[in-house]
């Protein structure tokens, strides 16, 4: 979606207000990061007045509570989205962003499906910097952590109605994380299939970052672990087509009808979440001559005949937390499918992840990074 500049709040107008050095907060050690436990000295804030003429100038400010209307409609309707980026320190000491402006492009998708203020991606990404060099310490000296972006942007309007909120609040904070998911002793994850959830459906959200998205998944995750598996296969339809897995987008590599190995994930038809680690797996693997690349409907029916003629090679989820995990099992009603992910000798997932962490950690140029 497109908006006027005039209907943006702008960088230009970012105003700043340092934590004074009592309210800052230790860093933890990087063994003790997890996803999200801890965050950074300072966020960001803008807020959204309908009948103060819109966006209000985005300040910086030292990190803070929110104080909320219990009538604030994202707290009853979940008219809330948010996004999930990461800022990277390069062996060069510099700090990188991946794609950002593809964050933007969703999260202002989102906000038009949910009536809330659209703004120019390019305005927050120049807030977002000046936020991280600020907290520039808080990105980990390392290549095994980074440090976690999270945008949000929830309506405020302190009203019962269903509709379109008159206020809102785009806020962003900041995290230091480390590896997202835990992995079995392969390390790979097993994950686990039940044909009778469902996390999105046609006309539906699926594609869009909201956080009704996710409240619905807790329960079959939970039973997932209790089983011994990871994360959650989403399934959909009377074929049980493959849409996703966890937080992430999924892939499976096979020989195709042509004996050529082909990387495969869903097409975008509503269902999926547009990744940003998708987009750029598909666009680096259709650069490389010996695989072939397609978004086509995988079903388990198909995912267990490949399986079965010993032609399924690899299956990865991929995402910003975890940038590709390998796949080893899959539960599927009662059953165990083994998949060889973690016995070929040059699988394609490891050579997406070195290729995707050679890029945001700056061991190559490439377009896909933004220095700021
Ligand atoms: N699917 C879902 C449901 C997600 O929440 C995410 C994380 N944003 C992804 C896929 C992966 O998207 P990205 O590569 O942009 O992180």
């Amino acid at each position: 979606p497109q908006i006027a500049p005039e209907f943006s709040f702008k960088y230009s107008d970012l105003q700043v207000r340092l934590a004074a050095p009592y309210q800052l907060q230790p860093k933890p050690d990087a063994s003790a990061l997890g996803f999200g436990k801890y965050f950074t000295d300072h966020m960001m804030k803008v807020h959204y007045h309908k009948e103060l003429g819109g966006w209000q100038k985005p300040e910086i400010v030292p990190f803070e509570y929110l104080t909320i209307h219990p009538a604030a409609k994202a707290l009853h309707y979940a008219i809330q989205l948010f996004e999930g980026m990461k800022a990277y320190r390069g062996i060069d000491d510099k700090l990188r962003l991946f794609r950002p402006d593809l964050n933007m492009e969703r999260m202002n998708l989102a906000a038009q499906r949910s009536g809330l203020p659209m703004f120019d991606g390019e305005e927050l990404i120049g807030c977002i910097t000046r936020l991280i060099q600020i907290d520039q310490e808080w990105v980990p000296h390392s290549e095994t952590s980074t440090l976690y972006v999270r945008p949000t942007l929830i309506g405020t309007e302190p009203t019962f109605g269903v509709m379109e909120p008159d206020s809102a609040l785009l806020f962003v904070i900041m995290s230091p994380v480390s590896a997202y998911y835990k992995t079995r002793s392969d390390g790979a994850v097993s994950i686990y299939a039940d044909p009778s959830v469902v996390r999105a459906f046609p006309g539906g959200v699926g594609n869009r970052k909201v956080g009704s998205n996710y409240g619905p998944t807790i329960e079959v995750t939970a039973r997932a672990a209790k089983l011994g598996h990871q994360q959650v296969l989403w399934l959909f339809g009377p074929d049980k087509e493959l849409t996703e897995v966890g937080a992430m987008n999924i892939f499976v590599v096979y020989i195709n009808e042509h004996g050529d190995k082909q990387l495969s994930t869903p097409p975008l038809n509503g269902l999926i979440l547009p990744g940003v680690t998708r987009r750029s797996i598909l666009e680096l693997a259709s650069q490389w001559e010996d695989i072939t690349v397609k978004e086509e409907v995988i079903t388990m029916d198909r995912l267990i005949d490949l399986n079965n003629q010993g032609r399924l090679l690899e299956m990865f989820g991929a995402g910003t937390a975890v940038v590709v995990t390998p796949i080893s099992n899959v539960g599927y009603v009662g059953e165990n499918i083994h998949i060889p992910t973690m016995k070929q000798s040059q699988p394609l997932f490891q050579r997406l992840k070195d290729t995707l962490l050679a890029i945001q950690y700056g061991h190559i140029d490439h377009p896909f990074s933004r220095i700021i």
